[in-house]
């Protein structure tokens, strides 16, 4: 293809790679193993719901339904509530709706790469501050960053991923109240830290904005279903840049259904957080491996000089872990938690590489 037909913004652009999987094992992707379906009174009201779709007519273009039932499971009003295609299409709706080309997006590094990829696609820059030694964000840097540049739009994530770490809200509210644009606080993972949300600053602070996924805590990821929670003239603005039925009737159905049984699916998530903790406190007496504390489903790992040969070995032990391009993270896996079974897996993996691992 002629490149020149290209908008100039994608010309050098390198697209957000997903690995190629062949592995049996895949604990990259920070997914759940459980699949939700398998609990009866899930599948019942799936089967009921599906008896009684139209899928002849076009769906409900706020999804009203998932919008309401979201707004249950967070006790705000339901025009607080914007649904999309996951989190990933909320994030671009946020980004078309609030930046420029050349506007700044301010973040801290490392983090999810979505933000930055759809910054770069309409032209507007990432400024990233990076974390401080132990991947401890730098909330001195970030405030700093905000009074100097006043970003168009600051993205903090939390907790953050790939670090697993959970930001102290009062640093949050520090970052909103110094900002006099619009703040996204990204809680894909907060249901696995059960920590007070961004949410309780709407109120007071206009300017936030927080984005939830049913992907992770519950199980979804193939469904697409994300939203965010924001002041509903935050929600009108960005309902502009939506496209008029976003969300198919399948989601805004099982997405509904999902909420509903929280209590039943949230027993599930509880294991992976007990998993968490028994298999972080198990690798840190590991040697030649360091982990980092989690408020998530994964966490982040460095192997040192032994991660190729350890990357390689889960591999043979078809077993796929996330490793990163970029050389300052060359020797960190992120590892999603699932199962014990799993888990010990790795472990005796680290222990065939690592020499009196
Ligand atoms: N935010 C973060 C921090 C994520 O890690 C992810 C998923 N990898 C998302 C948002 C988007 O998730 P989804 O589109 O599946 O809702």
């Amino acid at each position: 293809m002629n490149n020149n037909w290209l908008r100039k913004t994608l010309k050098d652009f390198a697209p957000y790679a997903v690995a190629p999987i062949h592995e049996k094992t895949v604990i990259n992707a920070n997914e759940s193993y459980f699949n939700i379906l398998s609990l009866p009174s899930v599948m019942k009201d799936a089967e009921e719901a599906l008896a009684s779709l139209k899928p002849q007519i076009y769906p409900a273009p706020m999804a009203d339904t998932l919008r309401e039932a979201i707004a249950d499971y967070l006790s705000v009003d339901p025009s607080w509530i914007l649904a999309g295609n996951g989190g990933d299409e909320v994030i671009t709706y946020i980004i078309n709706t609030f930046l420029d080309p050349e506007d700044i997006l301010l973040t801290h590094a490392p983090t999810f790469d979505m933000y930055d990829t759809e910054a770069a696609v309409i032209g507007a820059k990432t400024i990233s501050v990076p974390d401080l030694p132990g991947f401890k964000r730098d909330w001195d840097g970030i405030a700093k960053a905000v009074e100097k540049y006043q970003p168009k739009l600051t993205v903090l994530c939390d907790p953050n991923n790939p670090t697993g770490e959970l930001a102290p809200l009062s640093e949050i509210e520090r970052i909103v109240s110094l900002s006099k644009n619009p703040v996204l606080v990204d809680e894909a993972y907060m249901e696995f830290a059960q920590a007070e949300s961004a949410i309780s600053l709407i109120k007071k602070y206009p300017n936030v904005m927080v984005i939830r996924t049913l992907s992770k805590a519950f199980g979804l990821a193939g469904m697409r279903c994300g939203y965010m929670v924001a002041d509903s003239d935050m929600i009108d603005a960005v309902s502009k840049v939506k496209s008029p039925y976003n969300l198919n009737i399948f989601t805004q159905a099982f997405g509904a259904i999902a909420l509903k049984h929280r209590d039943e699916i949230f027993k599930v998530r509880d294991g992976i957080i007990a998993e968490r903790d028994r298999f972080l406190a198990e690798l840190s007496s590991v040697n030649g491996i360091r982990v980092y504390p989690s408020s998530t489903n994964f966490f982040l790992m460095d192997a040192g000089t032994y991660a190729p040969a350890l990357f390689e070995a889960l591999r043979k032990a078809d077993i796929l872990v996330k490793k990163y391009k970029s050389p300052e993270m060359a020797s960190f896996f992120r590892i999603t938690v699932t199962t014990k079974d799993v888990d010990e897996r790795v472990l005796s993996v680290i222990r065939e590489v690592i020499p009196n691992a």
